[in-house]
């Protein structure tokens, strides 16, 4: 599947607001959004007023960048989303945070998604033992993800520590041996990104 190739922080300062795409990079004054905190272009800094629809649009490009996946990948999660039982929007979330490059971002050992989805696509990652490098796969209960023996040096312990973000709840990480066992599906609420996916369901069903 194609992935944005474009510049990050524009699109961070699109959303106004840290999207957290460049690892460490993001909790240091280099971070674009503490240095030119308005939109990219020559009329970026005038300000305008935005649509509900506008509102409803930028919460959908913020969870496309956030998870680094294209608007016709994204469809196809909402209508998987919609035709689950309970909250689409729960549903939706829940499908993007199983994605193996998420998971992997997730239990430390890459210090963004962009370059956990390289390690995945270079094929450092087992599902079960077995290689999977297809960063989309979806986890599910019971799965245990582990790094290939040979690439454990390529991948960082200390993501977490860069980030202060916390390990999640559904995943029992070994740090060790570099392996986690999904204990369970994450809920909503397991969910640390800031995204209202209320605004994306009321744009989709226009
Ligand atoms: Fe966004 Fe990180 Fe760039 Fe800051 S450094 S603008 S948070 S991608």
């Amino acid at each position: 599947m194609a992935r944005y190739t474009g510049p990050g922080c524009k699109l961070c300062r699109r959303a106004q607001k840290k999207l957290f795409l460049k690892g460490p990079r993001c909790m240091t004054e280099k971070c674009a959004i503490l240095r030119r905190n308005y939109p990219p272009g020559l009329k970026g800094q005038e300000s305008k007023k935005v649509s509900d629809y506008g509102v409803q649009l930028r919460e959908k490009q913020n969870a496309k960048a956030i998870y680094g996946i294209l608007e016709g990948q994204f469809r196809l999660y909402f209508a998987k989303a919609a035709k689950q039982k309970g909250i689409t929007g729960d549903n939706l979330l829940i499908l993007l945070e199983r994605r193996l490059d998420n998971v992997v971002f997730r239990a430390g050992w890459a210090e963004s998604r962009v370059q956990s989805r390289q390690f995945v696509r270079h094929g450092h990652v087992l599902v079960n033992g077995r290689r999977v490098n297809i960063p989309s796969y979806l986890i599910d209960v019971n799965d245990v993800i582990s790094v290939k023996e040979k690439s454990k040096d390529l991948l960082v312990g200390d993501r977490v520590k860069n980030s202060g973000s916390k390990l999640p709840i559904w995943l029992n990480i070994n740090k060790d041996n570099m392996s986690a066992q999904v204990l369970r599906l994450p809920k909503r609420e397991d969910i640390e990104i800031e995204i209202n996916e209320n605004l994306i369901i009321a744009l989709y069903s226009k």
